[in-house]
């Protein structure tokens, strides 16, 4: 069993490259570019340098001690929170923008939702000089005020999609219209482990820095590079995807994937697309996604902006239907307590989206002698309104 994409870009059933045939093209180039330019040493060398000097990776392993004495284990958490921009997000537009780079592109289009991944991409583009252009639904951009100044104040150019739910999918469709009308000189920067072949396998591998560095920390502070347990929590993927993917191969590592219930996995308003979502095709690859019956999208609903979101990329589906990783579904509620609770005990500030990863300690027991290895993807600063609103302080 291999949970690696094919050369057809598959992961088992999952993947492929479901695209427009006017889309063919620029997909590809992409596909057929990828890997040659990713392994180029001057690629490789410039890479490194940015996640460096720009982003201030390696980001630490941190034993957070008092979480561990309160749940009687061993704790890490990898703190992707202290990157350059507040998350994880921004490994992979330095990988995707230095790719465009190599493959002649002058012009940057992204679709975003909450505009984590906007703000990631406008700030790649202004690194390097690049035109950026960010579709983005008209309702988002009431909501997500302060990130679309933001981009802004980078020099990116904000558009809104006005068309069906005006949110995510519809921006998405509006990047996807931009990028068949500009094929040579445009490429598109997809945020997450989704979208058609190559992007989940590439995405996954800039986002692979983080596996890659829990191994050398771990040894260093265990004497041990695999831990007992990875923990992360999975919108579309990508920090799970990439701090697990130097564990995939490695059977002795428990993964666990953790999503967004909502009020409740059962109550109509939730985003937990391993329980609720069925096979289908959304963003160009077969996945698992929530879907009506005659095939329709349903809206994902979750508290958190990164984790509502109605499908799961092509390698979590793979993950799930497998059982390599175990999936588990946290609410609202409980995500919110283990943030204030990751406050209080260790004075971080977590994304709401890494709260769910945190809410996984009232959920599952583990061992005394368990190392459990938690993905923080991003810092709370982006969600204070959430948390005063939801809290009451004052
Ligand atoms: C966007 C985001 C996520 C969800 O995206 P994935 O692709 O599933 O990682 C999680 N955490 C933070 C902080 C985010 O900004």
């Amino acid at each position: 069993m291999s949970y690696f994409v094919d050369e057809n870009g598959y992961y088992g059933d999952f993947g492929g490259a479901f695209i427009p045939e006017m889309l063919y093209p620029n997909v590809k180039e992409l596909g057929e570019q990828y890997l040659k330019v990713m392994s180029d040493p001057s690629f490789i060398e410039e890479f490194e340098a940015l996640l460096k000097d720009y982003v201030g990776r390696p980001t630490p392993l941190y034993f957070a001690k008092r979480l561990s004495e309160k749940y009687q284990t061993n704790i890490y958490l990898k703190r992707e929170d202290l990157n350059h921009t507040g998350a994880h997000k921004i490994n992979n537009t330095i990988g995707q923008i230095l790719m465009a780079q190599r493959l002649g592109k002058k012009r940057i289009i992204a679709e975003t939702g909450a505009g984590q991944h906007g703000v990631a991409t406008a700030t790649v583009c202004a690194l390097m000089g690049l035109e950026c252009i960010v579709y983005m639904g008209e309702i988002d951009i009431a909501r997500q005020a302060p990130n679309v100044a933001r981009m802004k104040m980078l020099g990116a150019t904000v558009i809104p999609a006005l068309s069906g739910s005006r949110t995510l999918k519809d921006a998405t469709n509006e990047a996807i219209r931009d990028w068949i009308n500009n094929p040579v000189d445009t490429h598109y920067i997809i945020g997450s482990v989704v979208g058609p072949h190559p992007y989940p396998d590439m995405v996954a591998r800039f986002q692979s820095v983080i596996s890659e560095e829990i191994k050398i920390q771990l040894l260093e502070k265990e004497g041990r590079s695999n831990p007992d347990y990875v923990i992360a929590c999975v919108g579309g993927g990508s920090n799970a995807a990439g701090a697990f993917y130097h564990y995939l191969d490695e059977e002795s590592v428990k993964l666990i994937a953790v999503e967004a219930a909502g009020k409740g996995v059962d109550s109509g308003e939730s985003a937990a697309t391993s329980i609720l979502g069925e096979e289908g095709i959304i963003h160009g690859s077969k996945t698992l996604l929530m879907q009506t019956k005659d095939g329709q999208i349903i809206e994902p609903y979750s508290i958190s902006a990164g984790l509502d979101y109605p499908g799961v990329g092509p390698l979590h589906a793979h993950l799930c239907k497998t059982k390599r990783a175990e999936f588990i579904a946290v609410t609202d509620d409980e995500a919110m307590k283990a943030g204030l609770e990751l406050c209080r005990l260790e004075g971080v500030i977590p994304a709401i989206e890494s709260s769910h990863a945190l809410a996984i300690f009232n959920v599952k027991k583990f061992k005394k002698e368990d190392i459990v290895v938690l993905n923080l993807s991003g810092r709370g600063d982006k969600d204070l309104n959430t948390y005063i609103n939801y809290f009451g302080f004052e």
